[in-house]
């Protein structure tokens, strides 16, 4: 029998159980069929039709969901339940998208809505925390009972597994992209000043290279590769950058003590050229913390699915993949603690239920 590792493709053998997992972007959406071992048994990629309005996006989510269905159905795979985790705020024990400044809806019943159109259970999740989870489950954070995970992209955004379990706020906590980090900084599109993702985001690097050199940039991997290459004004603007990011993190380091940080998106593409003046600012601003272990995430733009694909799993009442335990005893969506040791193996047996994610 082939070997199977969480996250990769394997061929299919049997008439199975699977889970539907999508991930909706501003721009993209990644969809995947994930089985009781983790692994993809097929993928999909659309584009996101946000200029179109929230309607127009809600109904490329269910054709979406309809298509990997039919993949399913086509490869002999049971659909047991459809995990979508998408960005903004998000109450993820009723199924509601409360808001989204990128997908421009507000109070959507999505879980309902993608229920009715397409004759599938769906659970709601967040992008972030959803992608959190999988690092805290399969990547970067493996084993970790404190942990923060950074979404650098378009935004900046934050998600923490404190003592085990994700930290929900209602669908309001993590927005570590809101912490001030410049007191007489610029305006944010949140209302505020001086927010670490007006000047750390990927979209803020390459517009703060453009406009102190006048030239633009495709976007800051150009940027990071001008850093490589010594250009002056890359380097301030990367250094700012740099310096934002520890000072939001010295924060949370002092307040939550995580004992792994892990960056992922666009900009931690970069890896050490971002870490390493991070770990530098960050060691220079702490004194008795913790010192937390900064690292790149693991599962780079497939988090998010990984974690749509968890959170579906999880609420299969009746039989949970390797890593999971009971999902009957947990709370609804991801208020259930996630796991602070026991990793998935690829060599669990799928009708064994590791203790792990209820500690
Ligand atoms: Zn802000």
């Amino acid at each position: 029998m082939p070997r199977k590792t969480p996250g990769r493709q394997t061929p299919g053998t049997l008439a199975e159980d699977c889970v539907i997992a999508l991930d909706v972007g501003g721009t993209g959406m990644k969809g995947a069929l994930l089985d009781r071992e983790l692994c993809l048994r097929a993928t999909l990629r659309r584009a996101t039709p946000r200029a179109s309005g929230p309607d127009a996006v809600v109904g490329a989510i269910a054709s979406a969901l309809r298509e990997l269905a039919a993949q399913a159905h086509a490869d002999g795979l049971t659909v047991r339940q459809v995990g979508v985790v998408v960005p903004g705020i998000v109450r993820e024990d009723d199924g509601i998208a409360v808001y989204s400044a990128n997908l421009g809806w507000r109070d959507l019943a999505l879980t309902e809505l993608l229920a009715a159109r397409t004759g599938l259970p769906v659970v709601l999740g967040h992008d972030v925390r959803a992608g959190a989870v999988a690092e805290c489950m399969l990547g970067a954070a493996r084993g970790a009972g404190d942990a923060l995970f950074l979404a650098i992209g378009t935004g900046v955004a934050g998600a923490l597994v404190s003592d085990g379990r994700l930290v929900h706020g209602g669908g309001y906590a993590g927005e570590i992209g809101h912490v001030r980090v410049e007191p007489d900084g610029a305006r944010c599109g949140c209302g505020g000043r001086g927010c670490l993702e007006s000047l750390a985001s990927a979209t803020a690097v390459a517009a703060a290279y453009a406009a102190r050199t006048g030239r633009a940039v495709e976007g800051a991997a150009q940027v990071a590769a001008r850093v490589a290459a010594g250009d002056p004004d890359a380097v301030a603007v990367w250094d700012r950058a740099a310096r934002g990011l520890a000072t939001a993190l010295a924060t949370a380091v002092t307040l939550l003590a995580p004992e792994v940080i892990v960056l992922g998106g666009g900009l931690a593409e970069a890896g050490d050229l971002l870490l390493d003046p991070v770990r530098a600012y960050l060691a220079e601003q702490l004194t008795f913390q913790r010192a937390p272990l900064l690292v790149r995430a693991d599962l780079g733009d497939e988090a998010g699915c990984m974690g749509a694909g968890l959170y579906a799993w999880h609420r299969v009442p009746d039989r949970v993949p390797a890593g999971f335990a009971s999902a009957e005893s947990a709370s609804p969506g991801f208020a259930s603690p996630v796991p602070a040791s026991a990793p998935v193996s690829p060599a669990a047996a799928s009708d064994r239920l590791p203790a792990g994610w209820s500690r």
